[in-house]
């Protein structure tokens, strides 16, 4: 079997993790319309209503303590983020609180720990002064006004809107300044809401601007398909058909679907954009060809579930897990993960290898179906779509040139 990556390559990207996530329960006091773990998917391992049971959360950062302190790491990264997810996290508390109280004790030369959380805000009103004090990055999710957030229903199947709003006031009254620095909103959209409302809502409200995401596409239920076409609504589209573009455009920058392709677009091909001053000494011919965009294991981040599962990314079904938090150890074969993930890539090259797109690819291969059998991309470009793709980003900095000076000079992509 082809070799694109090896267990090097893994412990290359554990040494530099930026982030640990862990899903602190798969209970929540809401239950909305949507949810990843809802009546719209069903490709997730059953929810049992679990907590993360916290010495497993114990046990995973003592094994990478202990890892990097064996392979340490005294470059650009720093920063090691501790990211707690749901569920909603503060149904969990006591989690939140041990582990980081836990982590505060530890002491690594060139590394330092972050919190941040992404809650749905109903239980702020009892627990902020904690993440106050040790200063967490809290990202809250709110639809947009009452009517926008019909879809986040609680337990009784009334709308979470009234109860949020008033434990956000209350946040920002309490703390003002850590509400201006350290908190920001989330928005799902669907067909109650727009990319306008939304923006409109969090700019007039609390001079914020939001980020957009949409319904998740992947594991829908064959069943609840009708269902997912009527509330889907593309994000692009939205920004496109509201009464003022622009406006909108100038306002969410990076978020608009459009601009985000441009600096994508700019990164690969402008010839002007270098992560390090190394890049400057490398020619990339001379990067080794890895289909699809996936991230590398580990690359962006390890997510932790309510079962102990260790995963890249949240957004990945479980079937995906490289390994295991067990009641005794951690379960985590550098090489079995490097064999999977070059048989999975091997599916893609010859699709990968004659598409145009690929030195700019962000196709990440978890989410193609019939991943472990034919994998079909549909992001596929042949030249004369490439010629398209290109046409559409230079037609629109004809019309805007403004925005290459400022992508060029403002924007961070990793
Ligand atoms: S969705 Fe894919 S590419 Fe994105 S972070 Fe998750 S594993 Fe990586
Ligand atoms: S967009 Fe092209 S390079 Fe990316 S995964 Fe699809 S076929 Fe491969």
């Amino acid at each position: 079997m082809k070799e694109y990556i090896t267990s090097e390559t893994i412990i290359s990207e554990l040494r530099n993790l930026r982030q640990v996530v862990f899903e602190v329960t798969e209970k929540c006091n809401l239950n909305c319309k949507y949810c990843g773990y809802g009546e719209l998917y069903n490709n997730y391992d059953n929810r049992k209503q679990q907590h993360l049971q916290i010495d497993k959360g114990v046990r995973i950062i003592d094994y990478l303590v202990d890892f990097w302190q064996e392979h340490p790491n005294i470059s650009r990264r720093k920063f090691i983020y501790i990211g707690f997810y749901g569920g909603e996290p503060l149904v969990n508390f006591e989690f939140i609180k041990k582990i980081v109280n836990y982590i505060k004790t530890i002491k690594i030369p060139y590394k330092q720990f972050q919190f941040n959380i992404t809650t749905n805000g109903v239980l702020l009103d009892r627990y902020m002064d904690f993440l106050v004090e040790n200063n967490f990055a809290v990202l809250i999710s709110l639809d947009g006004n009452k009517s926008n957030n019909s879809y986040r229903i609680n337990l009784a199947g009334k709308n979470s809107y009234d109860k949020v709003l008033e434990n956000i006031e209350l946040l920002r009254n309490n703390h003002t300044g850590f509400f201006t620095s350290n908190v920001n909103f989330n928005a799902v959209l669907h067909n109650r809401n727009s990319a306008e409302e939304i923006t409109d809502f969090f700019r007039g409200k609390f001079n914020k601007r939001p980020s957009i995401g949409e319904l998740n596409t992947v594991g829908i239920a064959k069943e609840k398909k009708d269902m997912f076409l009527k509330m889907f609504t593309n994000k692009n589209e939205s920004i496109v058909n509201s009464e003022q573009y622009e406006k909108l455009q100038e306002d969410l920058f990076l978020e608009t679907p459009e601009i985000y392709s441009l600096a994508l677009y700019l990164k690969q091909y402008s010839g002007n954009f270098y992560n390090t001053y190394n890049d400057l000494f490398i020619d990339e011919n001379d990067w080794p060809f890895i289909p699809t965009g996936t991230c590398l294991p580990f690359g962006k981040k390890m997510f932790v579930t309510t079962n102990g599962k260790i995963l890249p990314c949240e957004r990945l079904g479980h079937t995906y897990a490289l390994g295991q938090i067990t009641d005794t150890e951690i379960q985590l074969d550098f090489e079995e993960i490097a064999n999977n993930y070059n048989k999975w890539y091997a599916r893609f090259e010859s699709q990968c290898k004659c598409c145009f797109i690929k030195k700019g690819c962000t196709k990440c291969m978890f989410t193609v179906d019939n991943l472990n059998d034919q994998p079909v991309c549909n992001q596929f470009m042949n030249e004369s779509s490439f010629d398209q793709y290109t046409k559409k980003h230079m037609e629109f900095l004809r019309k805007k040139p403004q925005y290459y000076k400022k992508i060029i000079e403002d924007v961070i992509i990793e």
